[in-house]
């Protein structure tokens, strides 16, 4: 015995009319989600007071008549007068489902929420128990699919004579899931050329030589899940594989498929488990092996992520690759503490630095942009703050330079430190475990540090 009080299926409305009774804001919702079907849409009322133009619907602003139900597949009525009541008894009088707008005693059928892909259409329902939860789920799954997935499901009904002919069962699933997930594919399909990558796509699988993978190179953000964009959590899950950096949290990590392969290539700070070398050597033979690799980075892939050398590697072997950008350490940084890393008459620009291996011409050139007020964010510099802040004093940085520094930027445990280049190069700042981006510039001054000065004072001591 089952739960549901309804059954969810697909009920065919082509050549039919759905009828909606009711000329305001609630029909106009119907009217909208009707409109998606092939059939005939007609909104009949006396007074119309919602804009039903654009949608391709039949307004006819008269008074019901019983003869309007000829043809109808669906009656919705969203009219709670004397029309809305003659409706409901007609349709009941000639069996047509009907749908009373926000009764659901009064319904036959209820509308879940939609996410359409056409063909592909998923249905949520809560049976109207809870139809705001049925919405959230609704924009989750929204979010996960890629908008070019109804245009690539009707690619993939194009090809199905030509599959069954030249591919067995099991290689045909496997073209199958290629197709919908390859982002070649998706970007061929929005320039229009779809037919001929899912014929390209095909030949391959038919050939000997079996389907080439790809390397996703992605940014997972700093470290929050929700700071991962659309594009990267959508290829995680379509990931046979994931190669991860140690600064990735596993939270992140685990929003890959729950089947997928992960492996951590370590290179946290004294933690080189694989050298970049290996890495390079490690995605290409996994592409070449025909998986599709989401390499994760932290922050942005291509800033002091040596993406450069992966893309250098992948490229020399010939294998698809895209790259998703995430957010950095840095703009995460300023997001915490509302610090606007440019700033009209104060910072003309933004500069990302790393502080590990900076020699003292390096340091003079960022001291002198700091003077004339562009924000510095120094990367990889926690251990080494105190020698950094003295090596922008010595190089012509006034002392009094506004520096804050944000350790776990974006991220659960973040702490705070705001000070002057002078108080840091004193030595006293003992920071808290986990990465952190130093800022060095009069746009400091202008961010949102009140939680700084406690933290600042009670964990690290600063006068
Ligand atoms: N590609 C990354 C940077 C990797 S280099 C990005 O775009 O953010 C590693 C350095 O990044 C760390 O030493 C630290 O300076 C910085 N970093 C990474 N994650 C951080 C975080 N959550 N908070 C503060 N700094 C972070």
């Amino acid at each position: 015995m089952g739960e549901l009080n309804t059954f969810p299926l697909s009920y065919k409305v082509r050549g039919q009319r759905i009828v909606i009774v009711g000329g305001g804001e609630e029909a106009l919702n119907k009217a909208r989600l009707a409109v998606k079907t092939t059939a005939q849409v007609v909104i009949i009322s006396e007074q119309v007071e919602a804009d039903f133009s654009g949608l391709g619907a039949t307004v006819i602003a008269r008074r019901f008549a019983e003869s309007d139900l000829d043809g109808a597949a669906l009656v919705f009525v969203a009219d709670h007068g004397d029309d809305g009541r003659t409706a409901i008894a007609a349709a009941r009088a000639r069996n047509i489902p009907l749908n009373v707008v926000d009764v659901p005693a009064e319904c036959d059928f209820y509308t879940p929420s939609i996410v359409e892909r056409a063909p592909l259409t998923i249905a949520i329902s809560s049976e109207g128990d809870a139809p705001v939860l049925a919405r959230l789920v609704r924009s989750r799954i929204e979010a996960a699919l890629s908008p070019r997935l109804g245009a690539i499901a009707r690619l993939a009904g194009s090809l199905r004579g030509r599959v069954a002919a030249r591919l067995g069962k099991a290689e045909a699933r496997r073209f199958y899931e290629d197709l919908v997930t390859s982002p070649a594919i998706e970007r061929a399909v929005e320039a229009g050329q779809g037919a001929e990558a899912g014929a390209a796509l095909l030949e391959a699988h038919a050939g000997k030589d079996g389907v080439a993978g790809v390397v996703w190179l992605i940014g997972a953000g700093p470290g929050a899940e929700d700071l991962l964009t659309l594009r990267a959590q959508r290829l995680l899950q379509e990931a046979d594989v994931i190669v991860h950096d140690q600064l990735v949290p596993q939270a992140v990590v685990d929003m890959g498929r729950r089947d997928a392969e992960r492996i951590s290539v370590g290179k946290a700070k004294g933690n080189h488990t694989f050298s970049q070398a290996q890495i390079n050597t490690l995605i290409v033979r996994l592409a070449r092996e025909g998986r599709k690799v989401a390499r994760l980075k932290s922050g942005d892939p291509m800033i002091f992520g040596r993406a450069g050398e992966e893309v250098a590697a992948l490229r020399k072997a010939g294998i698809d690759y895209v790259i998703v950008p995430g957010v950095t350490a840095a703009l995460a940084a300023a997001a915490d503490t509302a610090t606007p890393v440019t700033l009209r008459n104060v910072s003309s620009g933004f500069v990302m630095a790393t502080a590990h291996g900076a020699d003292d011409g390096e340091v003079r050139h960022w001291a002198a942009l700091a003077a004339t007020g562009m924000t510095v964010a120094l990367y990889m510099g926690k251990s080494i703050a105190a020698d950094v802040a003295l090596a922008f004093i010595r190089n012509g940085a006034s002392g009094h330079l506004p520096v804050g520094i944000v350790t776990n930027a974006g991220r659960a445990g973040r702490t705070l430190y705001r000070g002057t280049l002078g108080e840091l190069a004193g030595g006293a700042a003992d920071f808290a475990d986990g990465p952190a981006v130093i800022f060095v510039g009069e746009a400091v001054a202008h961010g949102d540090w009140a939680a700084a000065a406690t933290l600042a004072a009670a964990e690290f001591k600063v006068a």
